[in-house]
């Protein structure tokens, strides 16, 4: 089970990091992939209304990028009552202390503002044991940093199944390596930095954009030695272009090659390498109400099983 907050489109960092991630785990797995749009309402409750449009453009991408439906199950979390009720059930038993230890509480806080600081924002690891516990999660792919929070759900799964009995399952953590993935500025790439390569830009912007991006600050002229290994713009051409990524490397630390060149063919490869994502997501978007429809499906199988697991939730809790 592993799922994402709607943020609207995917960008290559979101590819390398997750998204390969889910469609490799989706071989040979029976997989849940959670559309987490009450987590979004975390932090964007102001703007709830451009939750539905960021489903559509991340499912989209998610689909576009190769995640199979028929190999998985797609669904949206808000349209699963069942993850709510159980949600209010856990927040029963879980003490406020176990949430505000939580690290990234007071680091979001202090990165956002108070106004984010909402009981839903402090029961934000109740919900995302519901996430996991509603269908029986065994296994949860997570980079090292997740780890305290799969071991809070862990905690609370274990509390529940002490107080009534063994009905939750202690989910496992896939740990999985999310790789830094530099932005077009060397900052780690995000949408909220501006830095974003976008799986669905067209070529002539992404061209802009690498021309634009940010290499070792010490090659000013071709004939400087470069520093391949702190610069985004090699970061890249080891993914797209790996065959040629040691003579590159080569070539800039021996004074042979520009950024400029560099630059224009790494775009080319880069380009070339989008090219199967971005024809599918044209596919995509010219069928109006797939994506839904993928989502309404995936959903109506997942209620079905949350609808299990609160039943046996509430009864071992004595509410039946
Ligand atoms: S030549 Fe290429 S690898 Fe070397 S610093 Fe410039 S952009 Fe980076």
């Amino acid at each position: 089970m592993a799922g994402m907050r709607p943020t609207g489109r995917m960008h290559v960092g979101h590819l390398l990091g997750a998204l390969n991630t889910f469609i490799a785990l989706s071989e040979g797995n029976d997989c849940f992939y959670e559309i987490a749009d009450l987590h979004a309402l975390t932090t964007k409750f102001e703007r709830s209304r451009e939750i539905a449009g960021d489903v559509y453009e991340m499912v989209t991408d998610w689909l576009a990028a190769g995640l199979d439906p028929a190999k998985c199950t797609i669904y949206l979390q808000s349209h699963i009552p069942e993850i709510s009720e159980l949600a209010v059930l856990l927040a029963m038993i879980v003490p406020v202390s176990w949430l505000e230890r939580v690290p990234t509480y007071k680091d979001q806080i202090n990165a956002l503002g108070p106004e984010i600081a909402t009981h839903g924002f402090l029961g934000y690891p109740v919900l995302q044991t519901v996430d996991i516990a509603a269908f029986k999660g065994e296994g949860v792919p997570v980079g090292q940093d997740q780890l305290p929070h799969l071991e809070l759900c862990r905690e609370i799964v274990r509390r529940f199944n002490h107080l009534y009995g063994p009905v939750l399952v202690e989910p496992e953590a896939i740990l999985s390596e999310t790789p830094y993935v530099p932005g077009t500025d060397g900052r780690k790439m995000s949408k909220s930095y501006e830095n974003a390569l976008m799986l669905a830009d067209d070529d002539a912007s992404t061209i802009a954009k690498v021309k634009d991006m940010f290499t070792d600050p010490e090659k000013i002229r071709k004939s400087d030695p470069g520093h391949p290994e702190t610069c985004p713009v090699f970061f890249f051409q080891q993914i797209v272009n790996g065959s040629n990524a040691e003579s590159i490397a080569h070539r800039c630390r021996a004074g042979q090659l520009g950024c400029v060149e560099n630059k224009a063919d790494m775009a080319a490869h880069l380009n070339r390498w989008l090219a199967p994502i971005r024809e599918r997501r044209r596919e995509l978007d010219s069928k109006p109400g797939y994506v839904d429809e993928i989502i309404a499906e995936g959903t109506k199988k997942a209620r079905s099983i949350a609808q299990v697991t609160l039943a046996e939730v509430k009864s071992a809790m004595g509410l039946a």
